[in-house]
């Protein structure tokens, strides 16, 4: 394992320019050099099996879309050199129907890093270096902890998650299934008020990192007794499914207590037999949620000012040389929470 530091490089204008010729850039937007990233599922599926759900790979694709750096030149004049910046990876396109709603993340045409939804893919920020949109650059201190900032992506997923869900104060929360997403939604309920957070999960491990990360419970998926939470339709004010397995969401909506809701995170393809009396019977609100919108401000700002701890969760950072062993090692769940790369 290789870990890296970086530090802000003030380069000298011949240098910009020899970097801007070869990105063919114009001078619009922000030439960001990437120091950081973090690997996601989604890159590990593009890695494995060259497809996330039906958006095939078609085309070489630069993966990524966690990453943190400086700025080298902008067009922004809050963006002055060596700013470090966490890059927000959706570009949406300002005009569609949602664009104009605030609901950038159902963008019509977004462009969002390394993805293949769309020809020509998208190219994803696993590169040292990259130009973005000005408004993709969210400026955080400079003494802040990159290992920690390129948290940002993951976490407003999660501050989304929980947004779909409503209020959480006072709340009683299940989650099941805690990965790095589920171990962030722990978190960022937390952080906004729920009274009880208990967590679900096949992997000892993962709930021992659910514990690290403020889970009042936790309880093994298959050998657990749930009994206690199912009396009185469901015990759970609020749950979040994040494994994306059918039976996974079948044990939340036994738990959600009716009039209750679920938030759908996990990614799944089709659920056989959907258990829809369930839903109609207790009545459960049933909401998906997907990616984010203003929701990566706000994790920038709660990782920088400390109100959410992420490093539990981060597992080795290995240099951009070593891409192979990084995603292998991301791939292998009975040792790996968060991978990152440095550029
Ligand atoms: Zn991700
Ligand atoms: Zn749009």
């Amino acid at each position: 394992m290789n870990i890296e530091t970086q530090s802000c490089v003030i380069m000298g204008k011949e240098q910009v320019k020899v970097i801007a010729q070869q990105l063919a850039w114009d001078g619009s937007g922000t030439l960001v050099r990437v120091t950081r990233g973090g690997i996601c599922g989604s890159d590990l599926h593009y890695y494995q099996e060259g497809k996330v759900g039906s958006y095939e790979v078609k085309m070489p694709m630069i993966l990524g879309h966690e990453v943190v750096g400086y700025v080298v030149e902008s067009d922004d004049a809050r963006l002055t050199p060596n700013q470090k910046v966490a890059i927000n990876p959706s570009k949406p396109c300002g005009e569609c129907k949602y664009c104009l709603r605030r609901q950038e993340n159902q963008c019509i045409a977004m462009r969002f890093f390394g993805s293949a939804m769309y020809l020509p893919h998208v190219d994803g920020g696993f590169t040292q270096y990259k130009v973005v949109d000005s408004a993709q650059c969210v400026p955080y201190p400079n003494d802040a902890d990159d290992s920690v900032m390129v948290f940002a992506e993951p976490l407003a997923v999660c501050l989304h998650a929980v947004n779909q869900a409503g209020d959480l104060t006072g709340k009683q929360v299940f989650i099941s299934g805690v990965g790095p997403i589920g171990c962030l939604i722990v978190a960022a309920a937390k952080a906004r008020g729920a009274a009880a957070i208990v967590c679900s999960d096949i992997s000892e491990r993962s709930l021992a990192l659910a514990e690290q990360m403020g889970a009042t419970a936790v309880i093994h998926a298959t050998s657990g007794d749930f009994s206690p939470y199912l009396r009185d339709k469901g015990s759970f004010d609020v749950a979040f499914e994040a494994a994306g397995h059918p039976n996974s969401l079948q044990r939340c909506l036994d738990l959600v207590c009716a009039k209750g809701t679920l938030v759908q995170v996990g990614m799944s393809g089709a659920i056989p037999a959907f258990p829809i009396m369930v839903l109609i019977a207790k009545e459960i609100n049933l909401v998906g949620s997907f990616r984010f919108t203003h929701e990566f401000n706000t994790a920038v700002e709660w990782l920088a000012n400390g109100t959410v701890n992420p490093l539990p969760l981060f597992s080795g950072a290995y240099c951009w040389q070593e891409v192979d062993t990084a995603l292998r090692f991301a791939g292998d769940k009975t040792r790996a929470a968060k991978v990152q790369l440095t550029f």
